[in-house]
């Protein structure tokens, strides 16, 4: 069977440079043959079960179903995986894939951070050599995961074009991959960018939901996953999406309010076609092209594009989109760590939010699936500050002070 797709409706496709179709229709083939060998698929359940933990946990949030009233609501733990979220599956299945295609060097882009130190990880565990491109500016704003990155063993290339973020480290991968594909795999982060990303990006990422398929001694009637690029919940929806039974909601980053430069909603007529970075799908943009700023209070939300496979299902109505605030998100955030001692990551505590909403509308004998596509940790710097204000500052004024003496 063929999982290889390349157009989702009228979304997808390969729009690159001549130079960069054969190594694109090389990695394609690979994938394709690497997903048939169960050698292959055996040394990726490996390192998902040594490595990553996996299985992770699928937990029945009896206290906060009651609280909330309405469905019985359980919890996908990817926040249990090593490193901390869902992006490690993908840099897993990749880098294992770059290693039986006889690369020998990864690279990768990062905005926030997460993908470099999922990446980062994977290559260190996999002795592959790893160069992660990093905007400036996102090298100042984001300084703990540039350590933990280094401490892998990866070299971090600061990228000091055009705005200095995401877009222009994923530029820099792109110029750097041209030049050096016949040894370099290109280890890209979401399910976007030019086939066969798309597709191998979420048969790495299926792992989660075909472990819930396992786990789930229930009828499901809703799934909840937060939507950035969009892998962690292509990842849990796509082993579901022939049980017409399930509803199935993607929630996009509402961030301030209305208005461009407040949010990343690209799915609530807010988002045009536009072909950017390689992939046609739906970009906040302007009408000369222009990429237009967003925010979000979570960074892995905060991104104008949205996965081909996600905008299409969008569109013909599978899955069905809603937006939560950074206010809404903190407040689940709060809300599940207290009821069920778990600290959702910002961006999945968007999904937390909007499954709080969602739950309500429903009957005690239905069941929800919210994914977790990671834990909190990371965002201390965000949640405290934005939570525990004055202590928090305080603390951090006193650490700056702090003589450091071996
Ligand atoms: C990066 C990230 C996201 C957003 O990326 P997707 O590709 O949409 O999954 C969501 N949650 C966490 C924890 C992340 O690190």
């Amino acid at each position: 069977m063929s999982v290889y797709n390349d157009y989702f409706g009228p979304f997808g496709g390969r729009y690159v440079p001549e130079i960069l179709q054969p190594p694109l229709k090389e990695l394609e083939l690979a994938f394709q043959e690497a997903l048939g060998d169960p050698e292959f698929i055996g040394e990726f359940e490996e390192f998902c079960r040594d490595f990553i933990g996996r299985p992770t946990p699928l937990l029945p949030a009896k206290n906060a179903s009651r609280e909330i009233g309405g469905a019985q609501i359980y919890i996908k733990l990817e926040g249990l995986a090593n490193t901390g979220a869902h992006k490690i599956n993908n840099a897993a299945g990749q880098a294992l894939l770059a290693k039986r295609m006889g690369k020998k060097r990864i690279i990768a882009e990062t905005g926030a951070g997460q993908h470099g130190v999922a990446t980062a990880a994977a290559c260190a565990r996999l002795n592959l050599p790893c160069v992660i491109y990093m905007g400036e500016e996102d090298i100042r704003r984001q300084h703990p995961n540039v350590y933990w990155m280094e401490m892998y063993g990866a070299e971090v290339r600061s990228v000091t074009s055009g705005s200095r973020t995401l877009k222009d480290a994923v530029n820099e991968a792109f110029r750097d991959w041209t030049a050096n594909s016949a040894d370099t795999h290109y280890l890209l982060g979401s399910a976007l960018g030019p086939s066969p990303y798309p597709d191998m990006v979420r048969e790495f990422q299926s792992v989660i939901g075909r472990e819930i398929k396992d786990q789930a001694d229930f009828q499901i009637d809703a799934m909840v996953a937060c939507v950035g690029g969009g892998s962690n919940a292509i990842g849990f929806l796509a082993p579901f999406l022939d049980q017409k039974s399930i509803k199935m909601y993607g929630v996009e980053a509402g961030g301030r309010g209305k208005g461009p430069g407040n949010n990343a909603v690209r799915m609530a007529d807010t988002g045009r076609p536009g072909i950017i970075q390689g992939y046609k799908s739906l970009f906040l943009h302007d009408s000369d092209g222009q990429v237009l700023d967003t925010h979000s209070i979570s960074a892995g939300l905060d991104y104008p594009g949205i996965g081909p496979q996600l905008a299409a299902l969008g569109k013909e109505g599978r899955i069905e989109f809603t937006e939560a605030s950074d206010r809404e998100a903190l407040e689940a955030l709060k809300f599940f760590a207290r009821t069920e001692g778990v600290i959702f990551a910002m961006e999945s505590a968007h999904a937390g939010a909007a499954a709080i909403r969602i739950a309500k509308t429903m009957s005690p004998d239905q069941n929800l699936i919210i994914n977790m596509s990671g834990r909190g940790d990371k965002d201390i710097f965000i949640s405290a500050a934005a939570l525990d204000g004055e202590n928090w500052r305080d603390f951090l004024e006193k650490e700056s002070r702090r003589k450091y003496v071996d």
